[in-house]
């Protein structure tokens, strides 16, 4: 699933191409994509329009218009966009067509989760996002005080405090598991429990492999590309996601494999001790 770093990545490839132009057309095949919007609707508030700028918020991508239309893009599970990708490209929903010189894009989604939405006024946008999109961690309001103010109290695992995306947006599986390795805490800790110190080094192992994923053009473990169809690299460079069965970069110590937060979760329990009442995974060799 794209998280900050890949939808960053297709912002920061596709955004110079478009920004400026005016939509002419577009084409949804899919209406599943845009509902309860009807295409027709969504066509009718954007076609004509000039793309003032393409944002990104969490994990949303923000197709600014003029006269204060936007369009809210989330790629969920397998959703991507490709720059002029030959027709009859598999998976293909929505095909935006501009104005002038310059690619067309294509939304592409295997398992069509991702969606597209509409706000009318920078009103309504803010409140979309204040709904649904916590703390960007690039940002300078993410500071360490700042994650323990929000993770005070709170008695769900770390792990699941770090994908609450109204939380601290931007943040998924994979690098909620590198954070979470790199700041030596187990994902089943309860959130509230971390002190101001731990809540520093978490901030800071957040900011530092969101920026190295980004670096690296994003991770690519099963669908993510490129708008230009090139794989991210930063799955070379996973210290413990999807490194089950391998000795610990710090110590040595087999890498473990758990549920939390209902998703897979990778952890060294040396370096990641568990919390009083967690028992500590079997290992693969054990
Ligand atoms: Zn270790």
């Amino acid at each position: 699933m794209p998280e900050l770093p890949e939808v960053e990545t297709i912002r920061r490839a596709v955004a110079p191409h478009l920004e400026g132009r005016v939509l002419d057309e577009l084409r949804i095949d899919d209406p599943r994509w845009c509902q309860p919007l009807a295409p027709a609707e969504l066509r009718a508030a954007l076609e004509g329009r000039r793309l003032e700028r393409l944002d990104r918020r969490g994990k949303y991508l923000i197709w600014r218009f003029e006269d204060e239309a936007s369009l809210l893009v989330h790629l969920r599970m397998t959703g991507t966009l490709l720059l002029d990708p030959l027709a009859g490209t598999k998976y293909e929903r929505v095909r935006f067509l501009f104005a002038g010189a310059g690619p067309e894009v294509a939304f592409c989604d295997p398992r069509r989760f991702g969606t597209g939405e509409l706000a009318l006024g920078d009103d309504a946008l803010e409140a979309f996002l204040g709904a649904r999109v916590g703390i960007e961690p690039f940002g300078d309001a993410f500071t360490g005080p700042a994650l323990h103010a929000l993770a005070r109290g709170r008695r769900a695992p770390i792990k699941a405090f770090l994908l609450d995306q109204r939380r601290i947006a931007g943040v998924g599986n994979i690098y909620a598991d590198e954070a979470l390795f790199r700041a030596r805490l187990h994902p089943l800790r309860a959130a509230g429990a971390i002190t101001r110190p731990q809540a520093q080094e978490l901030r800071d192992a957040v900011v530092t492999v969101l920026q190295l994923g980004l670096g690296a053009g994003g991770a690519t473990i099963d669908d993510f590309r490129h708008p230009d169809g090139v794989e991210g690299a930063f799955q070379n460079d996973f210290l413990v996601h999807l490194r089950r069965g391998e000795p610990c970069v710090t110590c040595g110590t087999e890498v473990v494999k758990f549920v939390a937060a209902g998703r897979g979760t990778y952890a060294c329990e040396s370096c990641q001790r568990p919390p009083r009442g967690v028992r500590r995974h079997p290992r693969r060799a054990a």
